[in-house]
């Protein structure tokens, strides 16, 4: 079974991200538990947390078709003491949100390591990669153990600036070192992985793309994903979505993945740009399977 959906608002609170993903036809959808721009929202309370939970079930999402996604200020790999320990609480705030909820996977960017001199390549830059990555599996492992149940889910990044996850071996090196292995996921997202240098395009570079994930990674591993065509050209490092067929990916990487059972029941989500298209992209996707 494919769950197909979108990144849905939830103005005006969560509970109306399921009626807003149903209203475009979704089966699964991702969500933002608190204002993605702030550090700090107001808890939720019985109310909405009610709410949210009766309006899934009306509008048919379990907790396996639904993907929270982070704030973005967030950096669990940030090398200043002080700044680490705000990110990490703000972590924790949303893993408890998302318990609140009764959801199973919040969805991250792992974090950058912010040396601006680095970038020149060699020993010094991979000592500096080294230590961020380690520090993000460090922050992992004290937030899940303030935890119960929610699974922190690393989304691969197009490698912009000093952002790391980029490959799939620095992904597999945070996992690595999370004790518990249960409570880490990874959510792929198509435009990050073209400009990280993943040639997920022609047929041949689908194929070796994901031989290369399930080698270092796992599928086992894979917790959702996002679809997004791109604007920029393979190995660019720059994050910039496009609608599904309009960009340097092109359609035939979408149909290869709806075609493909290795991403059966997890959510597949759309963060393309245009929001009025979402629909009939979703539409698209579905009839490709
Ligand atoms: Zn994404
Ligand atoms: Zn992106």
């Amino acid at each position: 079974m494919k769950y197909i959906g979108a990144h849905v608002s939830a103005a005006g609170g969560v509970q109306n991200a399921p009626l807003n993903a149903y209203n475009i036809g979704a089966t699964a959808f991702a969500l933002f538990t608190k204002n993605q721009r702030q550090w700090s929202s107001p808890p939720l309370d019985n109310n909405t947390v009610d709410e949210f939970k009766e309006n899934c079930k009306k509008f048919g999402y379990t907790k396996d078709q639904i993907l929270a996604h982070d704030s973005y200020l967030i950096n669990l790999g940030h090398p200043d003491r002080a700044a680490l320990e705000k990110s990490r609480n703000a972590f924790f705030d949303e893993m408890v949100r998302c318990e609140q909820l009764g959801l199973e996977t919040l969805n991250f960017h792992p974090g950058s390591h912010l040396d601006k001199s680095s970038g020149k390549g060699g020993d010094v830059n991979k000592s500096v990669e080294s230590k961020c990555l380690n520090t993000i599996s460090e922050s992992l492992n004290w937030v899940l153990n303030k935890t119960t149940t929610a699974v922190a889910v690393i989304e691969n990044t197009a490698g912009q600036g000093t952002n790391l996850g980029f490959s799939f071996e620095q992904i597999a090196q945070i996992i690595d070192k999370v004790e518990d292995k249960t409570r880490v996921g990874v959510c792929i997202d198509t435009c990050h992985a073209f400009s990280a240098g993943y040639d997920l395009k022609s047929e041949d570079g689908f194929n070796r793309t994901w031989q290369q994930f399930e080698a270092i990674i796992g599928f086992k591993y894979l917790k959702g994903m996002h679809l997004n065509d791109s604007k920029k050209a393979l190995s660019s490092r720059v994050d910039r979505h496009e609608s599904i067929g309009d960009g340097t990916l092109g359609v035939e990487l979408f149909r290869r993945i709806m075609a493909d059972s290795r991403f059966d029941g997890i959510p597949l989500i759309l963060e393309t740009p245009d929001d009025t298209r979402w629909q009939q992209e979703i539409e698209l996707l579905r009839s490709f399977i």
